[in-house]
């Protein structure tokens, strides 16, 4: 099999290309990890490989009809099934249409992929539904869930799939695939925010496009920096004003909730006496040190990590907001 340009996770890939050059590969796989580590990726490379018309071990191609067109995502074997809301929870209903046409033929290659890209849960009645046709799926159909844990979901469903734990590639691996992808982009750029996301290819990606919709400088970093400076004084009004205009804007407030954090493990780190900061904003790191006590410092990082799965679970974002701040401000002593 051959994986193009998906970059690290050598063990995921050498057990897929075995099993595919085999012809054993599972007919359910999950995909889990952290967003950004590329199971979506990973997923259509996967479904690619499985109707593309070259031999095993080229498959896919990248070259002949079939990846081409799955490619533009108009293969006629290849379906996607998305989960929506800010968590991307997939319906039963979706389920229930992709049973009804999983017992269909295949209308050009030998297989039916079904790409399921569930976010980070399923509800139970979902899992049972699906269950239903993994357990005795047609000839010739496989399954793809791409979940951020195979933890959260039923261990019938767990214990019948074929489950690869993507992560984030090695640093210098992350530089090499990011230099070729974006060439224009600043190698200092590149090189700062591949320590910051500490290789997280997805996130990575998201910042520098971000950066690149704005201009030179990152909206969700800037408001990043001028929280932290913000954080220690007593004008909550300023704070919430730099979070406004990401409350209508999940990915972008997810960014600005992950450079936050960035920051406060820096100004921890540094209450240690470690000199390795790595975020964005090693300043406002160090000044923030100065200014709380170790343990105001431990407590911000865990509140953003609280925010950003209470984002990821749909939450109200002008809510989550308010209370987000009003958090970090009582953990600063305000
Ligand atoms: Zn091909």
């Amino acid at each position: 099999m051959n994986f193009l340009s998906f970059v690290g996770n050598d063990e995921v890939k050498k057990r897929l290309g075995d099993y595919f050059i085999n012809g054993r590969l599972p007919h359910f796989i999950i995909l889990q990890g952290e967003e950004g580590t590329g199971k979506r990726t990973l997923g259509k490379l996967i479904a690619s490989a499985a109707v593309c018309r070259s031999d095993a071990f080229s498959a896919p191609c990248g070259k002949c009809p079939a990846c081409i067109r799955a490619k533009a995502g108009t293969h006629p074997d290849i379906k996607t099934v998305t989960g929506s809301g800010a968590s991307g929870m997939i319906s039963t209903e979706s389920i229930k249409n992709l049973i009804e046409d999983a017992y269909l033929r295949p209308e050009e290659s030998e297989f039916s992929v079904y790409l399921l890209f569930a976010g980070n849960i399923m509800s139970e009645a979902t899992q049972n539904k699906l269950l239903k046709i993994i357990e005795e799926p047609p000839p010739g159909v496989m399954f793809i869930l791409c979940i951020k844990s195979a933890e959260s979901l039923l261990p019938t469903v767990r214990s019948r799939a074929g489950i690869f734990t993507l992560k984030a590639p090695s640093k210098e691996e992350a530089a090499g695939f990011l230099k070729a992808e974006y060439p224009e982009c600043d190698e200092s750029v590149l090189m700062d925010a591949i320590e910051s996301f500490s290789g997280n290819i997805g996130k990575i990606k998201a910042f520098i496009e971000d950066k690149g919709k704005e201009g030179a400088s990152s909206p969700a970093l800037e408001a990043a920096v001028k929280i932290t400076a913000l954080l220690t004084k007593s004008d909550e009004h300023s704070l919430l004003k730099v979070f406004h205009p990401f409350i209508k804007d999940k990915q972008r407030l997810n960014l600005l909730i992950n450079n936050l954090s960035e920051i406060f493990r820096d100004a921890s780190a540094c209450k240690f006496g470690s000199d390795k900061l790595i975020s964005v904003d090693r300043d406002g790191a160090r000044k923030l040190c100065q200014t709380l006590t170790a343990r105001q410092l431990m407590l911000l990082p865990e509140i953003c990590r609280k925010y950003s799965e209470l984002l990821s679970k749909n939450a109200n974002q002008a809510l989550l907001v308010t209370a987000f701040c009003s958090e970090l401000r009582k953990a600063a002593g305000k």
